[in-house]
C-alpha cells in the first residue's frame, strides 16, 4: 500500500471513483496570491501541483486532508489481562474521534494513543505472539484502522463526490440517534475498503483479523457495514452513488441504511 495510510484510502477513492480533490487546499493559497499578483497568466498553485502530480514529478498525495491530532490522554478503560469483563461497546469512540464544531465546517480527527497502544498490546498478547511480529506492529495496525474509521466520517461529511457536492450540511447532515447507524456503518465500510485494498495478502489478513478483534462486544451500529456490503446489489461504486443520493435528502430522518441500499441498484442504469 502507499506508505501513508491517509493517501492509501483517499487516493484510492480519488483515482478509482473520481471522489474528492487532492489539490483543493491550494485554492485558498491561490486566492491569497491572486490578491497580491496582477499577472493572471501565471499558473495557479492548484494547477502547478496538479500538473506535477499527473506527470509523476511528485509522489501522489492527497493534500486536502483533514487535520489529525495525536492525543496522549490516559485511557479511561482498563484493558489489562486481569479485566475480563466485556469491552465498552463504543471502542472506536475511545480510540479516536472525528469532531465538527459546526456541520458546515470541516472537522478534525483525534487519535487517542494510550488506548490505541493498550488495544494493540492486548491483541499482541492474546493472538499475535505466533505471527513473529513485535508488539508495535499491532499497535500500528490498530492506529491505522482507527484512522481509517475516522477518515470514513470525514469522507462522508466533507469529501466531495464525483458530482463535486458535499452533504447538505445545514439541513440533512446530522449525527444523532436516528442517523448513527448510517454514519457508523459508512465509517466501517470505508475502513473495510482500506483493508481490502492492501496489496500484500499476509498484511491484509493481519489487518482483517485485528479489525474483527476490535468488533467484539461492539454495539450494533459498528456492525452495520455488513448490512451494506452483504446487500445483493452492493458494489463500491453503487455505495458511493447511495451516499450521493442520501446527501440530497432534505430530512435527516431519511438518512437511513434502508435508503442508502435502496439507491445502490440504480447504478446499473446510470
Ligand atoms: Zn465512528
Amino acid at each position: 500500500m502507499l506508505q501513508d495510510p491517509v493517501d492509501h484510502l483517499l487516493m484510492s477513492l480519488h483515482n478509482n471513483f473520481g471522489w474528492g480533490d487532492p489539490f483543493e487546499v491550494f485554492d485558498k493559497m491561490d486566492e491569497e496570491s491572486n490578491a497580491e499578483s496582477a499577472d493572471e497568466n501565471l499558473p495557479t498553485y492548484h494547477e502547478t501541483i496538479k500538473y506535477m502530480n499527473e506527470n509523476d514529478m511528485l509522489q501522489q498525495k492527497y493534500h486536502s486532508r483533514p487535520g489529525i491530532h495525536y492525543k496522549k490522554d490516559e485511557c479511561s478503560y482498563n484493558f489489562s489481562k486481569e479485566n475480563e469483563g466485556p469491552w465498552p461497546d463504543n471502542l472506536f469512540d475511545l480510540l479516536g474521534k472525528y469532531i465538527v464544531d459546526r456541520y458546515d465546517e470541516e472537522g478534525k480527527i483525534y487519535l487517542f494513543e494510550d488506548c490505541i497502544s493498550k488495544v494493540g498490546e492486548k491483541y499482541f498478547i492474546e493472538s499475535g505472539l505466533n505471527l513473529k511480529k513485535g508488539k508495535q506492529y499491532f499497535i500500528n495496525i490498530v492506529r491505522e484502522i482507527v484512522l481509517w474509521h475516522e477518515l470514513g466520517h470525514w469522507i462522508t461529511h466533507w469529501m466531495t463526490g464525483n458530482d463535486n457536492c458535499r452533504w447538505n450540511l445545514t439541513e440533512s447532515y446530522i449525527i444523532n440517534g436516528s442517523t448513527k447507524d448510517t454514519h457508523e456503518g459508512l465509517a466501517q465500510a470505508f475502513t473495510f475498503y482500506a483493508i481490502i485494498k492492501i496489496y500484500d495478502q499476509n498484511q491484509r489478513n493481519n489487518y482483517l483479523q485485528v479489525f474483527n478483534y476490535m468488533l467484539r462486544d461492539q454495539a450494533s451500529c459498528y456492525h452495520k457495514h455488513y448490512e451494506i456490503m452483504n446487500h445483493p446489489n452492493f458494489s463500491w461504486k453503487g455505495l458511493l452513488r447511495g451516499i450521493k443520493m442520501l446527501r440530497i435528502k432534505e430530512n435527516p430522518e431519511q438518512v437511513t441504511i434502508d435508503n442508502l441500499v435502496s439507491e445502490m441498484p440504480k447504478i446499473l442504469f446510470n
